[in-house]
């Protein structure tokens, strides 16, 4: 069975961002996000790190507002529009899981759209689903670059997306049939998951529980792509099954080292996106 990598998609897709972000600099223009997060979730405060780290790397600043937990929502709006509005800054994200009382739907629409890096805004998901992606969840927009990468066929093909989050499942299905695939999403409610699964010559995995996709529920010679992040007493681990799974599949996407690898580049890469549609001409 083939691994599908994403480090070397990471690096090039890195190393671009890293011109991209020179020549805004040659123009006086430093690139920004400003990240916006809640209290303190271990989860969201890795993913920071990595963005600090990553922008660091490629010449992106980014401005840590940490809110306080007990922060109610005209306070957070306060924050998305005071960022929003701030011509130094070219990305606005709202790292979530959000405490409880705050209504995360509610919180994006107050995140510009042009400066909605992470592809929350309502405009943005209508453009995705209208076949123009602008700005894409970055783990949805991960999953369709991985494939592409590995130079696995889309167009005509059977895909089979398990989860319909918003950041994960609805997105990448989207981004699929854009591609020309014929998609199929399966969640908590589908009658038969592994009936719908074993149709499919790609299955893409967003479930949140380890060991969830297994070699009875795929066909032989099928791709996978699981974006599961599980912590498990043995480490992290995505939602396949890797014992069934790797028997019968012809290609996976490892965790951690395949979909996850990808999400900071390509969300920096966005920043940079947005900079320079901010600045074009400027
Ligand atoms: P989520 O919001 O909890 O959504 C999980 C989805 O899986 C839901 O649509 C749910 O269906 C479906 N599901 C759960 N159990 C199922 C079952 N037994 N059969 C069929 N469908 C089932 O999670 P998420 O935010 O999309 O994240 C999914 C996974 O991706 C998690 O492991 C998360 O850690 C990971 N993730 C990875 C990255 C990355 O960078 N790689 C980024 C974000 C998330 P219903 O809608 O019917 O409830």
């Amino acid at each position: 069975m083939r691994l599908l990598h994403g480090r070397p998609l990471a690096e090039r897709l890195n190393a671009r961002s890293r011109e991209r972000s020179d020549a805004l600099r040659a123009r006086d223009i430093q690139p920004a996000l400003a990240a916006i997060s809640v209290g303190i979730d271990p989860a969201a405060n890795t993913y920071l790190q990595r963005l600090v780290r990553g922008g660091k790397a490629i010449g992106i600043a980014i401005r840590d507002v940490s809110l306080r937990s007990d922060t109610n929502e005209p306070a957070v709006i306060a924050e998305l529009d005071r960022a929003s509005r701030d011509p130094k800054i070219h990305g606005v994200l709202l790292l979530t899981p959000l405490p409880g009382k705050l209504d995360e739907g509610h919180l994006v629409d107050h995140i510009a759209a042009e400066k909605d890096v992470e592809g929350v805004n309502p405009y943005n998901v209508g453009l995705l689903l209208d076949g123009r992606p602008r700005f894409v969840p970055s783990t949805a927009e991960a999953i369709v670059e991985l494939l592409k990468f590995h130079e696995i066929r889309l167009g005509g093909v059977d895909v089979v997306v398990v989860g319909r989050s918003t950041v994960v499942g609805r997105p990448a299905a989207a981004l699929l049939l854009n591609e020309d695939a014929t998609v199929t999403v399966a969640h908590r409610r589908t009658a038969d998951v592994a009936a719908v699964t074993r149709r499919a010559a790609v299955v893409i995995v967003a479930v949140g529980q380890s060991g969830f996709l297994t070699g009875e529920m795929i066909s032989h010679g099928a791709t996978v792509i699981d974006a599961g992040i599980n912590v498990t007493p043995a480490g992290v681990a995505g939602d396949v099954d890797l014992d069934s799974v790797s028997g019968v599949a012809e290609a996976l996407s490892p965790v951690p080292g395949g979909v996850g690898t990808l999400t900071t580049a390509l969300l920096l890469r966005n920043v940079l996106t947005a900079a320079e549609a901010q600045t074009a001409g400027g």
